[in-house]
């Protein structure tokens, strides 16, 4: 690339912008509605098996982002997290249930409005090596969207730089350099740069720090935190790392087997877990404060066979309250402080003991 093709950041003015973005039903609409989503994976089993089987992936996944919230979705690996994400940016596609984007059905998208869906759904993977282009400069590598878009080159390269300073990496020193030349840290920067210059309205950070290191990881955290602020974004942060979903998130959801198990404002929850689970996981978390440390033993054996998944409660092998009625029957939702659900059978009998 010709660093001569860059314009100045000072001289920034786009006469191609993209599409400004448009908040159509005010800011009591959720941005996005999730309700009953479904993905069932078919697995083939041996030669002779004619059946496939199924991975229960997502299972009836319902919940709402407010405009400017982040949501956390926390879970063990193979929860169901990741593919839900995958569901919503419509990288794959759901059996069934419904996405409202702002008040519009996402399922009903085609061309050109699923373009524009993807542009303001912007995802931000783990693996910041395998995200970006190996033939790309970090500067080419955030122009590129906004060039498909038909933002002109000379316009995309502009913005490029804008906002490859703007994540902390100064174009004259990292723009011209290829992801091999770059540290993990910085590599995420430049992903988040390529995310941002497609002016989403949304983000979803699957995993997108757990693989940097601490320091790295609170830099790009706090950088999240500014740019959310800065452009009124809404994220979707997905993370097995409870600390990091506490400091970002303001409500979190708890998955388990593909369903959701408890959803609340993130203070409340990790304060006063309502289900099994949640109390579990919470308590595998190391802390350095004794006040906050727990006898509650950490959740105890492997996630059950998701092709299989357990009657009734899908928690109940692994749960130390489990009752008779939990193989019986699934426990439903249930709100039991305003905006606070749990799904746990506990909560009818006792509410659920400390
Ligand atoms: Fe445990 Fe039963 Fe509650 Fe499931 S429904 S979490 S098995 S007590």
């Amino acid at each position: 690339m010709n660093m001569a093709d860059i314009a100045p950041v000072a001289a920034l003015e786009l006469a191609t912008p993209l599409a400004p973005p448009q908040d159509r039903g005010g800011p009591a609409q959720p941005l996005l509605t999730v309700r009953n989503l479904r993905k069932h994976f078919a697995v083939r089993g041996g030669l002779f098996e004619r059946k496939p089987r199924f991975v229960r992936a997502v299972d009836g996944v319902s919940f709402t982002v407010a405009k400017g919230e982040t949501l956390g979705i926390v879970g063990e690996s193979g929860c169901g997290k990741s593919t839900t994400a995958k569901l919503i940016a419509r990288l794959i596609s759901p059996d069934s249930g419904e996405l409202v984007f702002d008040g519009d059905g996402v399922g009903q998208y085609g061309g050109m409005a699923l373009k524009e869906f993807r542009r303001n759904m912007q995802m931000v993977f783990q693996d910041s090596f395998a995200s970006l282009n190996p033939r790309l400069t970090a500067l080419e590598a955030i122009a590129y969207g906004p060039q498909i878009h038909g933002v002109l080159k000379a316009e995309a390269l502009a913005r490029s730089r804008a906002l490859l300073e703007r994540v902390g990496l100064a174009p004259a020193q990292f723009g011209s350099r290829y992801p091999h030349e770059l540290s993990g840290g910085q590599r995420q920067r430049v992903n988040l740069a390529r995310a941002l210059a497609f002016e989403p309205r949304m983000l979803i950070l699957d995993e997108s720090v757990a693989a940097l290191d601490k320091s790295v990881q609170a830099q790009v955290l706090n950088l999240l935190q500014e740019l959310k602020a800065e452009r009124g974004l809404t994220y979707l942060f997905i993370s097995h790392d409870l600390h990091v979903v506490h400091y970002i998130a303001d409500r979190v959801v708890v998955m388990y087997l593909g369903e959701i198990v408890e959803s609340g404002p993130v203070d409340e929850l990790y304060a006063q877990p309502r289900h099994p689970y949640t109390r579990a996981l919470l308590s595998a978390v190391p802390s350095t404060d004794p006040t906050r440390r727990t006898l509650v033993a950490p959740i105890a054996g492997d996630p059950p066979n998701p092709i299989n998944p357990p009657s009734g409660c899908r928690f109940r092998d692994r749960c130390p309250k489990a009752m008779s009625v939990c193989a019986a029957e699934p426990p439903a939702l249930r709100e039991t402080t305003p905006g606070h659900w749990a799904a746990c059978h506990l909560e009818n009998v006792e509410g659920i003991a400390a």
